[in-house]
C-alpha cells in the first residue's frame, strides 16, 4: 500500500518568511535592527556550556520569572516556542474538525495555517475599508461550532488598532462557548492611550487568552519564546498538547535575561515609533495611502501595484513583504534603513 498523506493540506497556505538577500536592507518580518544587550548575550553564552542537557522541561524558572514580570499566577501563563506555538496549540487545545475558527482577513498568516492543521474551518471576515477590524462583522460570523476568534491588536499586516472601549464591547458579546484569542504580539509599540493593555481586559474575563511575544520588542525573534495568559483548564491544555522540551535552553535563559533587562529594551520601543511617525509622514507626503499604526511597520494598500512595487524596491535591495494584489507592509528599521526604503519609494512610478 501506498502512503497516504493527508490531502486536505495540500489547500494548506504556505508560511512564506522574509527573503534574505546578502546586503540587503531587511525590513520584511517586523524584527527590530538593534541586537540584543550584551546582558542577554552573556546569558545565551552561560546557557551555551550545558547543551548537552536537555531544556527545563516546564521552563521552570522562566515561567516564575515571567509570572512575576507578568503579574499573573503560574496557573494562568503558558510559555511556547514563539507566540505563533502559542496560537497553534491554543487551537490544538480547543478544535477539531468541525469546529470553526474566526478571525479578520487580512491579518496574522498563520492564523488559517493552525486552523486548518487540525481540521477546522477557517472564516475569514474581510477588514473595514479602512483596514480595521469588523468587530459586528466578526460577532456575525460565530456560531455554535466556533471555538476561538483571533484578534491581532495591533493587526498585522495593516498596523491598526482596536481602542479598549469597542474591544469591550465586542468580549462582552461574544458567546461563553467562544475563546478569543488577543494576539498583542506587537503590544509595546502602541502609543495611543486609547488601546488596551489586553492582560487587564483579561482580568476577570473566562473566555479570553492572551498571547505575547518575545520576538518583538524584546528582541529575541531568533530564539522563539512566547507566552500565553489564559484560564487554567485552557493553560493546562495548551501545556499538554505543547512538544516535549519546545523551548530551548537558550532561549529560556534568553527571556529571562530579557525580563531583566526590560528597561534598556523598552525604551528602545520610542525611537521605532517616533521613525514610524516619520515614514508614515514622508510616505503621505509622497502621495501613498498609509493607515494610522500601533505596530512597528506600516501598511501600504498598494492593490494591484504591489508586485511592481516590491520589484522596484528589490531592484534596490530594500526587502519588505509584499501580499500580491493588496499591499506592502514595511518594518520600521534604523533611521538609515527606512531613509533607504524611503528613497526607493519616492521612485517609484505610481
Ligand atoms: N502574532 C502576530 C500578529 C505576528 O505578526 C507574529 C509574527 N509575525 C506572531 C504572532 C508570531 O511571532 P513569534 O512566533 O515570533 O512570537
Amino acid at each position: 500500500m501506498a502512503l497516504t498523506v493527508r490531502a486536505d493540506l495540500a489547500n494548506l497556505p504556505d508560511y512564506i518568511p522574509g527573503r534574505k538577500i546578502p546586503g540587503a536592507v531587511v525590513l520584511s518580518s517586523n524584527e527590530v535592527s538593534t541586537p540584543a544587550p550584551a546582558a542577554v548575550l552573556a546569558a545565551i553564552a552561560d546557557a551555551a556550556a550545558d547543551v548537552n542537557r536537555y531544556p527545563q522541561m516546564a521552563n521552570d524558572d522562566l515561567l516564575v520569572r515571567t509570572s512575576e514580570y507578568v503579574g499573573v499566577p503560574q496557573d494562568r501563563l503558558a510559555i511556547g516556542c514563539g507566540s505563533v506555538s502559542l496560537c497553534q496549540q491554543l487551537i490544538q487545545a480547543m478544535c477539531a474538525e468541525g469546529h470553526q475558527v474566526v478571525f479578520a482577513w487580512r491579518s496574522f498568516e498563520a492564523y488559517p495555517i493552525v486552523t486548518q492543521i487540525v481540521g477546522a474551518e477557517a472564516v475569514r471576515v474581510p477588514l473595514t475599508e479602512d483596514y480595521r477590524h469588523d468587530l459586528d462583522g466578526m460577532l456575525a460570523a460565530i456560531t455554535d461550532d466556533t471555538r476561538v476568534v483571533f484578534v491581532a491588536n495591533p493587526n498585522n499586516p495593516t498596523g491598526t488598532g482596536l481602542r479598549t472601549a469597542e474591544l469591550e464591547r465586542f468580549l462582552d458579546a461574544v458567546p461563553d462557548h467562544v475563546l478569543v484569542v488577543l494576539d498583542e504580539a506587537y503590544r509595546e509599540f502602541v502609543t495611543d492611550p486609547d488601546l488596551p493593555d489586553g492582560l487587564e481586559l483579561a482580568a476577570g474575563r473566562e473566555n479570553l487568552a492572551v498571547v505575547r511575544t518575545f520576538s518583538k520588542a524584546y528582541g529575541l525573534a531568533g530564539l522563539r519564546v512566547g507566552y500565553a495568559v489564559a484560564p487554567p483548564e485552557v493553560t493546562a491544555a495548551v501545556r499538554k498538547v505543547a512538544i516535549p522540551f519546545a523551548v530551548n535552553r537558550l532561549a529560556q535563559a534568553a527571556a529571562v535575561a530579557a525580563m531583566d533587562a526590560a528597561e534598556e529594551l523598552l525604551s528602545r520601543c520610542a525611537p521605532v515609533t517616533r521613525e514610524r511617525e516619520r515614514v508614515r509622514g514622508e510616505l503621505v507626503d509622497m502621495g501613498y495611502e498609509v493607515p494610522e499604526s500601533q505596530a512597528n511597520f506600516v501598511w501600504l494598500p498598494l492593490g494591484e501595484r504591489t508586485a511592481a512595487f516590491n520589484d522596484h524596491l528589490l531592484a534596490q535591495k530594500v526587502v519588505i513583504r509584499a501580499f500580491l494584489g493588496e499591499g506592502a507592509r514595511v518594518t520600521i528599521g534604523l533611521p538609515e534603513e527606512n531613509d533607504a526604503f524611503l528613497a526607493a519609494a519616492r521612485t517609484f512610478d505610481r
